[in-house]
């Protein structure tokens, strides 16, 4: 077992590509850390620095309290399974997990205690006599894990195991893969960019974009408490409803958010009122899940929006409604491209310079953003402007129709221009 400290780990790749920024985060003694987010935010770059396998450009890394930075890959007694786990395809499923005790001599009849014991937990006991050509990709991944953990290495590093495998075998490994870490209670980091993965599988998940950590917590604490608008939006399989809000406290008698048609107001006993007071004047960007919405009859009273059904969506489980309310949506605020060149912004202390910084600073939506008909789902048969609703397993209305929506004021989440909660998690 072992524990994974990143202190400001930066990763900058020849050519000048800025593949993550000083990136500082922990794995404990035993724990299962995923880290998540979009391709190309530099989650196996991340792990591969873990690995030995890539240079740290700056920062440190420490492995169970040693400075690992300059360690080499063997030293860090360190497995990796990546999405092709490569095999011997002239060894057996059985040679092939062995292989590594086998390099190592150690004693035979461990060995085989071993091999056939990890077999049997990863349900592959009756393929040990076969070549891994005759094995479907699943019993691959298995066989392929077997060999990475045979010789209990301090930590289980995975990239995308599952991506290759069908949505069958994908659930059915996730399930053994939890269940045999956690029994051997190896410290693992997983990459992945599935975030129903990330939240079954990990302790913690570490949220990444563009190269910069946006929040780590456990999968309550991200999915319920997100730290910025792009974790709100990354988790959340519907679709994040973001609008941008003028705020407002007339007469200093509570805080409005306007959304131009539109108006919710909190009483100063909301304990976000004072966090979105100090942007008065201003605008501030308000997330609302699409089953933080609820219809209700036109005569209510409570916080609410109204407007047009433009679309219904059936998805199997439930219904989603896309409403014409007349309020455009903005795109989730993004951490600048990390992939621009970063090659003369460093000063002569090999920092990146604070006018690169300032071009890296996150980028506010324009109001052309605001217009723009978006393609943000795959259907395409509604717009940026629509509000998403979750109606459950009944339509309650038809396209067309007239439709008034309560919103649920404890559900909202409330950030600023740059995409930043404007009352921090705790974590
Ligand atoms: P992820 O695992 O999240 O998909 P990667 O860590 O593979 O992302 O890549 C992060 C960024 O670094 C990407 O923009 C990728 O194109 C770039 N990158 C990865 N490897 C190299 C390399 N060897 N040279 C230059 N750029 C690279």
């Amino acid at each position: 077992m072992s524990s994974v400290v990143l202190d400001k780990v930066t990763k900058v790749y020849p050519g000048g590509y800025l593949a993550v920024d000083r990136l500082s985060l922990q794995a404990d003694d035993g724990e299962f850390l995923v880290l998540l987010g979009p391709s190309g935010c530099g989650k196996s770059t991340l792990l591969r620095m873990i690995a030995g396998l890539e240079e740290i450009t700056e920062g440190d890394l420490w492995l169970d309290g040693e400075m690992a930075n300059h360690l080499a890959p063997r030293d860090r007694d360190v497995a990796m399974v990546f999405q092709n786990g490569a095999l011997y395809p002239h060894r057996t499923v059985r040679g092939n997990i062995a292989f590594p005790l086998e390099i190592a001599k150690s004693d035979p009849s461990m060995v085989r205690e071993r091999v056939t014991e990890l077999s049997k937990a990863l349900h592959i006991d009756e393929t040990l006599d076969r070549r891994p050509g005759t094995l479907s990709g699943g019993q691959r991944q298995r066989v392929a894990m077997g060999r990475a953990i045979v010789r209990q290495p301090k930590l289980f590093l995975m990239d995308e195991p599952l991506s290759n495998l069908d949505a069958g075998m994908r659930t059915e490994l996730r399930m053994e893969i939890s269940s045999l870490v956690r029994s051997l209670g190896v410290t693992t980091i997983y990459v992945t960019h599935d975030q129903v993965e990330a939240l079954t599988l990990a302790d913690r998940i570490a949220i990444l974009n563009r190269g910069v950590l946006q929040d780590v917590g456990t999968p309550a604490q991200i999915y319920n408490d997100p730290a910025t608008a792009f974790v709100a939006a990354f988790l959340n399989s519907q679709q994040l409803n973001l609008l941008a809000a003028g705020v407002r406290t007339p007469q200093n008698q509570y805080v409005m958010l306007d959304f131009g048609p539109h108006r919710l107001t909190l009483p100063w006993s909301d304990p976000r009122a004072y966090a979105i007071s100090q942007h008065t004047g201003g605008q501030v960007l308000v997330g609302l899940r699409p089953d933080g919405l609820a219809p209700v009859p036109e005569s209510y009273e409570g916080p609410s929006f109204y407007g047009r059904v433009r679309a219904l969506e059936y998805h199997g489980h439930e219904w989603l409604a896309y409403l014409e309310c007349g309020m455009p949506a903005v795109p989730v605020p993004e951490p600048p491209d990390q992939r621009r060149r970063v090659n003369g912004a460093r000063n002569g202390t090999g920092k990146v310079s604070g006018m690169m910084r300032r071009l890296f600073s996150p980028r506010v939506p324009e109001p052309q953003d605001q217009e723009q008909v978006g393609q943000n789902t795959n259907s395409g048969i509604h717009r940026r402007s629509d509000l998403i609703v979750r109606l459950g397993n009944r339509p309650v209305w038809r396209t067309g129709d007239a439709a008034k929506v309560a919103v649920d004021l404890s559900r909202i989440m409330i950030f600023t221009s740059d995409g930043t909660r404007i009352d921090p998690p705790r974590r």
